[in-house]
């Protein structure tokens, strides 16, 4: 059997920035199933990697359900020290809006091969499926490996291709929380087929009191983009399942899209009370392009219930207040999550047994957690890398720490 000091299970950017920040006098071994490392790193930000989110640390920690559990480990590992790590190998980066980081190159790969290059000293066992672990004084790894400290780091139960197969829940007796689906498409009640690829811009998504603004795609089976993820978490969240036991969740919820966010409601009634005087003779197809996307009309129309050819002088005060409320409150109904594309996954390790101030286990000593495999979950926009570099690095340098002690 080959001794370590610590063996991380899982390459992924938890994986290795915990690698990274281990003291490079210890000996470790990075164990990762794939052929390769950071499969779910390449294909982030479509490709670009939105890295993290530059907003303050304090603003950027509220936006998390979990942030008293993360504060340590974005204090210990800060956005300055992980895009410091990329520009002293000469990667720089650039801010787009809301604040999303992404390397000037716009290409994950460069950040991969720069993380691989700070690797050099490490064990790297490709094609290691780490199927079992024993701790006896040190931990035994598949009969094969022994290490003194452990840190898991294979990552959630969703987007599997990348090897994200929900592994390391199972690996230890740490216990879970359910395990859902987040940031993930929905399915509509409604088949969209006919409107697949029209874009709703800049609405406000209304799911319970939450309230996300952004852009709605609308797709083959339903809804996604930005703001639907966002609020999906929420869905998820709210829903009572768990990924590894129920294999089809079923939903029965509704999001009202508020087309219109320029106008409020009374707005609204008042414009309309002028122009269907004023503007008489126009069809109301037409004077909706001043508030909808044009190839939208026509679905918006038949929801309402009102005939496109209708002219504004003939809509009676019934169809005034149901456009009002349509333009307000669209409504959509979601009956299930096109799990397949979840970015991410809610709950895992639950971290009432981890010790925020090091990502050590409570329950097993010298066991650490790093990255999606515990149970926090941020939105889009570069929070989800946030965690697993920082929870990354912290899990690496205390492993690293209660060594040399
Ligand atoms: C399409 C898509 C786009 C995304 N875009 C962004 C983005 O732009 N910004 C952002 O912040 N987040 C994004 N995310 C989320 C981000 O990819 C994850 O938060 C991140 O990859 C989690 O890192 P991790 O190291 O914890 O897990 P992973 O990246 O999943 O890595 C886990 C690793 O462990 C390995 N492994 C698993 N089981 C075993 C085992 N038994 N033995 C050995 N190895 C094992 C896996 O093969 C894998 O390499 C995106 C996700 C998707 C799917």
């Amino acid at each position: 059997m080959e001794e370590f000091d610590i063996a991380i299970i899982g390459g992924g950017p938890a994986g290795i920035m915990a690698a990274i920040a281990i003291s490079s006098d210890l000996n470790v071994v990075l164990l990762e199933k794939n052929s390769s490392l950071g499969k779910k790193l390449l294909i982030t930000g479509g490709g670009r990697c939105n890295i993290t989110n530059g907003k303050p640390i304090k603003k950027l920690l509220n936006s998390f359900h979990d942030k008293n559990f993360l504060k340590h480990s974005f204090y210990t590992f800060t956005n300055e020290m992980l895009l410091d790590l990329f520009r002293n190998k000469g990667l720089d980066f650039i801010t787009e809006d809301n604040n999303r980081i992404f390397p000037e190159t716009e290409k994950s790969l460069d950040v991969l091969n720069i993380l691989k290059d700070y690797l050099s000293d490490i064990t790297i066992k490709y094609n290691y499926n780490v199927s079992d672990i024993k701790k006896d004084g040190n931990f035994i790894i598949n009969n094969d490996i022994i290490a003194k400290k452990v840190i898991i780091a294979t990552g959630g139960a969703t987007f599997s291709k990348t090897g994200s197969t929900g592994d390391g829940y199972l690996l230890t007796d740490n216990p879970l929380t359910n395990i859902k689906y987040a940031l993930v498409p929905l399915v509509t009640k409604k088949d969209l087929s006919d409107i697949a690829g029209i874009t709703l811009y800049e609405v406000i998504i209304k799911y319970k009191h939450f309230k996300i603004s952004g852009d709605v795609l609308i797709s083959h089976v339903g809804l996604t983009g930005p703001g639907i993820l966002n609020i999906s978490t929420e869905i998820s969240r709210n829903a009572d399942y768990n990924i590894l036991k129920d294999a089809d969740v079923k939903l029965n919820e509704s999001l009202a899209i508020d087309l219109c966010p320029n106008f409020n409601q009374d707005e609204l009634r008042f414009k309309f009370t002028n122009d269907f005087q004023d503007k008489g003779k126009t069809y109301i197809k037409n004077y909706l392009k001043y508030f909808l996307t044009n190839n939208f009309i026509p679905f918006f129309l038949e929801e309402a219930g009102i005939d496109g050819e209708t002219q504004l002088s003939r809509i009676n005060k019934k169809q005034k207040n149901k456009l009002v409320e349509s333009l307000k409150n669209f409504k959509f109904e979601i009956i299930g999550f096109n799990k397949d594309l979840s970015h991410v996954t809610l709950g895992g390790i639950a971290i009432d047994n981890v010790n925020p101030k090091t990502m050590e286990s409570t329950i097993m000593e010298d066991l650490y957690f790093a990255g999606e495999i515990l149970e926090p979950v941020g939105p889009t926009g570069g929070y989800n890398l946030k965690i697993a570099f920082s929870t990354g690095y912290l899990a690496g340098l205390s492993a690293s720490k209660k060594i040399k002690k």
